[in-house]
Parts: structure tokens; sequence; C-alpha cells
């Protein structure tokens, strides 16, 4: 019986895992239409000035429309697209689609939104990706490029092939401005801040989650704060969720905060209407 018990758990344990499988590969090849099929979207998530609680900045996240499966969130599908290249087509896309709504938002207007695009460090080892190309759709739209600025993590900047550090540079050359996500949850080896000239760090969601009961995330997210000052960079909390946390951040002098507090990640027609 023991044995016959043994065999059904491994058979229904294999029934699973072939299930996750055929979800993946449907997954994987569903995606490949996604983007002509137009089930992509950019949602934008306002990023605030703690002290004027200003809208100053707003963060391009993708979402999936799928068909029959509803919402698919970025963190499911980016790895899959990453694995089977559709990052670069999807990342183009990304990108010239943060373009149009920050032209469309700021023309005509003296206003200085920023719209952040997130980048996969398989764009920056890619030769698909030509900076100039997207220089000119910005161009073409009449958006300057300091309307525009990318984030990346900290991984891309540890062991920067010439590729990446030209692309960098890149950006740097044309004015669009560059963040660390996710600041602090990589390896953090800190060098990398003085060999690239980056603009912003932002603190990991993670430290901001307990800083009103955890003393030890206050002290590294103040310690993270006073550094980026004095290297003239400026400071971006994620996930911001209560009225605590904003006032422990103002505290210790970060600049800017993005949240459910704030504001979950709207379609471009809802945060269109928040701008106004
Ligand atoms: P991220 O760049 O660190 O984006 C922040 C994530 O935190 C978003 O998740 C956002 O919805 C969520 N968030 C914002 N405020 C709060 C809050 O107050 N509480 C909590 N718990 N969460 C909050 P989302 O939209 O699911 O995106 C997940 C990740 O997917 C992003 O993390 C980013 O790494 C990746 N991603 C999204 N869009 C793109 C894209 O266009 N290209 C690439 N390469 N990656 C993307
Ligand atoms: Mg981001
Ligand atoms: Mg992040
Ligand atoms: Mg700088």
């Amino acid at each position: 019986a023991a044995k016959n018990a043994g065999r059904n758990r491994l058979s229904y344990f294999t029934q699973a895992l072939q299930e996750s499988a055929q979800h993946r590969l449907r997954l994987i090849n569903d995606l490949r239409t996604a983007l002509p099929s137009r089930q992509l979207a950019l949602h934008f998530q306002p990023i605030i000035e703690l002290t004027s609680r200003r809208i100053i900045k707003a963060e391009a996240l993708l979402r999936w429309q799928h068909p029959e499966q509803g919402t698919i969130s970025p963190a499911e599908f980016i790895p899959l697209a990453e694995e089977t290249g559709l990052i670069i087509e999807i990342g183009d896309w990304v990108f010239r689609e943060a373009a149009y709504w920050a032209s469309r938002w700021t023309q005509n207007t003296d206003s200085d939104l920023q719209i952040s695009v997130n980048m996969s460090p398989l764009q920056f080892q890619s030769e698909a990706l030509v900076i100039d190309d997207w220089l000119t759709h910005l161009c073409a739209l009449g958006v300057a490029e300091s309307h525009l600025s990318i984030e990346i993590t900290e991984g891309l900047l540890l062991n920067a092939h010439p590729e990446v550090t030209d692309k960098l540079l890149g950006f740097r050359d044309a004015g669009i401005q560059v963040a660390i996500d996710d600041f602090g949850t990589g390896y953090s080896a800190l060098s990398y801040l003085k060999r690239f000239d980056i603009d912003y760090l932002k603190i990991d969601q993670s430290f901001i989650r307990n800083l009103e009961t955890e003393p030890n995330d206050l002290a590294l997210s103040e310690a993270i704060v006073i550094m980026a000052h004095k290297l003239g960079l400026k400071v971006i909390a994620e996930g911001v969720e209560t009225e605590g946390q904003c006032r422990l951040l103002m505290d210790i002098g970060c600049d800017y905060g993005q949240g459910y507090l704030f504001s979950k990640p709207l379609p471009a027609a809802d945060f269109e209407r928040l701008l106004q």
C-alpha cells in the first residue's frame, strides 16, 4: 500500500510538472503574438516629490491583457520574454510607447514630467538596440530627452562589458537620466556609482515595508539617502503604502516616493486625468 501511495504521489507530481511546463509553453507561444495583437499596454505610476506632494515623474509598467487568462503580471512574463529573446522587441515597443505618452503629456506645457522605463540587461547586450533610432523617434515626436529616463538593476553594472558601457554612455550623452532600480537587494558593490554617472537610486520596497517597526531598515534607508546625496544623486523610495512610512522618509531626507499611498499604476487615460 505504501508503495502504491508513493507511486500515486509520484504520478501526481509528474503530472503537475507536466502541466506547469505546458502552461509555460502556451504562455511563451501566446507572448509571441501579444504585441501584434495589441494585448500589451503600459500603465503609469506617479512618483511624488515628498515635500510638495507634486507628481514629477511616472514609471511605465507593462501589463499583458491575455484573452483567456486576464491580466498577467510582468513578474511572470518578463522572464519568459527574456528567455525567448522577445524582450528586445517588447522593450523597443515599451520605449517608443512611453515616449509617445511623454510627448503627449509635456507638449505645449512647461511640465518637467519624466517617464521612466524599465530596461532588461539583455537589451544592453543586444546589437538590435540602437540608441540613435530611439533618439530619432524622440525627435520625430518633438519630445526632449529629459522627459525620459531608464531604470536598470545593479547586476548590469557589476561586470559591465564594453557593449553595456557604450550603451549606458549613449543614454547619458543623449541626456536620458539613469536610475538604479531595487537598490540594496543586489550586490551593492557601490564602486559602479563612481564609474557611471547615475542620477537616481530607488530604494527597494523590501526596506520600506517595515520602516515603522524595523529600526535596521530605517537605518539602512537613511544611510542610502546620505550616501546618495553626497554623491549628488536623488533618492526614490519604492512601495510607500502608509503615511507613517512617508513621514519617516521625509525625516531622513528622501527626495521622492512611489507607492499605493499616492497611487497604484494607472492606465494612461486615468494617469492623464490625474495630471490635470
Ligand atoms: P519594478 O520596476 O521594481 O516596479 C515596481 C513594482 O512595484 C511594480 O510591480 C509596481 O506595481 C509595484 N508597486 C508599486 N507601488 C507599490 C506598493 O505600494 N506596494 C507594493 N507591494 N507594490 C508596489 P509590477 O508592475 O508588477 O512590475 C514588476 C516588475 O516587472 C518591475 O519591478 C520591473 O522589474 C518589471 N517590469 C515592469 N514593466 C517592465 C518593462 O516594461 N520592461 C522590463 N524589462 N521590466 C518591466
Ligand atoms: Mg522599475
Ligand atoms: Mg523596483
Ligand atoms: Mg548625475
